[in-house]
């Protein structure tokens, strides 16, 4: 038997291979946004006062008051420095308008803020005491600030606000016509006589402040908040030695 030789298989038909997808586009790197020019930075806030209105009252409506009356009405919407805007009540002064003792002391704080006088509260109790440990009532005296206005948390005022304010109390100076002033604290001392010696160092001292004709003898001593912190026997003395001295000249005076 013959050996049949296998019959080649028929080629099978392969499918054509299917064309190979074309690789992915690389995604587009994402381009960065250029970053922003640099903005300038702002310039620090400078307070403008008003230039009109009741919020301004001009140098000639001070000069021009004849009173305190007058000078009250003319400056109590005053808003020329910042201690304007954040304030409750507006403190001018009180007292006799032709006392022959004045004390001023440095701004309102929180109690005079509410209430619209100078010295209420606790400092205020015992300015009182001092007057009157000197024979005196402080309807005799006037009493007044080197500000108008409660600078924020009971904080020292600036320079700048005590110079936007100080032409307010000289013009009181002016018409009061105080025989003597005694400063309380270093404020005052510092912002109305120009004296920048600590008080511990100038108390006791006459010094001398000249308004409008007149030359007027100033006491300086400790201002009652500080008699109230340090309140020993040296500090007390002291404030009582202040004051004698101040009542003593006008006594003279009133006596020549
Ligand atoms: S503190 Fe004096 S200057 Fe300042 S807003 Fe008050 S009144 Fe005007």
């Amino acid at each position: 038997m013959g050996l049949l030789r296998p019959e080649a298989p028929a080629p099978v038909d392969l499918p054509a291979a299917a064309p190979r997808p074309a690789p992915p586009a690389p995604a587009p790197v994402p381009m960065r946004a250029p970053a922003p020019a640099p903005r300038p930075s702002p310039s620090p806030v400078v307070y403008t006062p008003p230039t009109e209105g009741p919020g301004c009252p001009s140098t000639e409506s001070v000069a021009a008051a004849a009173d305190l009356g007058a000078l009250e009405a003319a400056i109590q919407g005053c808003l020329k420095c910042p201690l304007g805007a954040s304030r409750i009540r507006f403190v001018f002064g009180e007292g006799d308008a032709k006392a022959r003792l004045m004390f001023v002391g440095e701004g309102p704080g929180r109690d005079e803020d509410l209430q619209g006088r100078p010295f209420v509260g606790k400092a205020g109790e015992l300015l009182d005491k001092m007057i009157g440990a000197i024979g005196l009532e402080r309807r005799q005296v006037y009493i007044a600030n080197v500000v108008k206005c409660r600078p924020p948390d009971n904080r020292t005022p600036a320079p700048e606000e005590a110079k936007a304010c100080l032409g307010y109390l000289r013009r009181q100076i002016e018409l009061i016509r105080p025989t003597v002033i005694v400063t309380l604290g270093a404020t005052p001392l510092r912002e109305l006589v120009g004296v920048s010696e600590g008080v511990t160092k100038v108390r006791g001292q006459w010094k001398q402040l000249t308004v409008a004709d007149r030359t007027i003898p100033v006491m300086p001593t400790f201002h009652p908040a500080y008699v109230l912190r340090q309140y020993t026997q040296d500090v007390r003395k002291a404030v009582w030695e202040d004051l004698k001295a101040a009542k003593a000249w006008i006594d003279k005076d009133a006596a020549s």
